[in-house]
């Protein structure tokens, strides 16, 4: 019995030993990456792409969502899943969340008269970005310095946002949709904000995240999206699916009533200059 216990121990030891050295490399690699996003961003190795927003009905371009794309010095680029959450847990994200809104609002500016003057710009905003008691006024400082009416931006947010403390959270978006700036809730649908809360706060859009697009119609049913379109509708919000690859996807949420729509059916997500030539084809064809 006591070399049995002594294997024991000796396994034990050697697993936490194990444990703790892939602790330390997972921590490592955190730093590492930290580091390397830390001077992605001062030497300008961040981009944005831009996935258009079509109205569904005519299928004319109103606006784009502007994504943040990683580019490494070999020349990968880094999902914004992966880099995002560790961005955030390290207080960067406020100087990468910055650098978003002023270079989305100067490619924005740069548009006039290739777009509608309602086509307006989506920036996805982090709920750490969000929390900064800074924010409000950082936003409406860059978007002067840009020269943007407000009515030409678009926050999205996420449902966590609503773990803020209500009236601040309400004051906030006031003090943001007084600037003519539009609120659209991101993958709605998959977070956990009540209907009460969706009531009380006054959003401007909901948008339909793309799990209930692409997975109801291999059920043949679109009762969930729909569902969620006859919410929007009954508290007045507009409405917008992301993640369109079908026809039949798009079919659907037109019949559904909801009003925009953005996926790989009418475009990816493009880069600056992508986005112009792809702009000007379909003006010319
Ligand atoms: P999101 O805001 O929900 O953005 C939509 C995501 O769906 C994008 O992924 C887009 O490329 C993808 N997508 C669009 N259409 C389709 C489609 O038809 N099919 C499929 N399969 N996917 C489609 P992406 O670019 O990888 O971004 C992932 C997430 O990263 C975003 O989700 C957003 O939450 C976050 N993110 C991206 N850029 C920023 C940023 O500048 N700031 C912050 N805070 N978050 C960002
Ligand atoms: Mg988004
Ligand atoms: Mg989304
Ligand atoms: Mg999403």
């Amino acid at each position: 019995a006591g070399a049995a216990l002594k294997q024991a121990k000796r396994l034990l030891r050697g697993k936490s030993l194990y444990f703790r050295a892939e602790q330390s490399r997972a921590a490592r690699d955190r730093i590492n990456m930290l580091q390397m996003l830390r001077s992605a961003l001062s030497e300008q190795h961040l981009e944005l792409y831009y996935q258009p927003f079509i109205r569904l009905h005519d299928r004319e371009v109103v606006g784009a969502e502007c994504l943040l794309r990683w580019r490494t010095p070999d020349g990968q680029f880094i999902a914004p899943d992966v880099f995002i959450p560790i961005a955030e847990q390290s207080g960067l994200m406020i100087a990468i969340g910055e650098w978003v809104l002023r270079t989305a609002l100067n490619w924005r500016a740069a548009m006039n008269g290739r777009v509608a003057p309602d086509f307006r710009v989506a920036v996805n905003i982090s709920h750490a970005q969000f929390a900064e008691p800074s924010f409000v006024g950082n936003l409406l400082r860059i978007l002067r310095e840009a020269g943007v009416p407000g009515y030409q931006l678009e926050l999205e947010l996420t449902e966590s946002v609503a773990i803020e403390n209500f009236e601040r959270l309400k004051a906030k978006l006031e003090q943001i949709q007084a600037e003519g700036i539009e609120i659209a809730m991101d993958d709605f649908g998959t977070g956990y904000s009540s209907l009460s809360v969706l009531q009380r706060l006054h959003l401007n859009r909901l948008k339909i995240d793309r799990s209930f697009v692409s997975g109801e119609e291999s059920s043949g049913s679109f009762s969930m999206v729909e569902t969620i379109i006859a919410m929007a509708d009954h508290l007045q919000l507009k409405t917008i699916a992301e993640g369109i690859e079908t026809e039949s996807q798009c079919a659907a949420l037109l019949a559904s009533g909801c009003q925009d729509g953005q996926g790989y059916l009418f475009a990816r997500p493009m880069s600056e200059a992508d986005f112009s030539s792809w702009l000007e084809a379909r003006a010319g064809g």
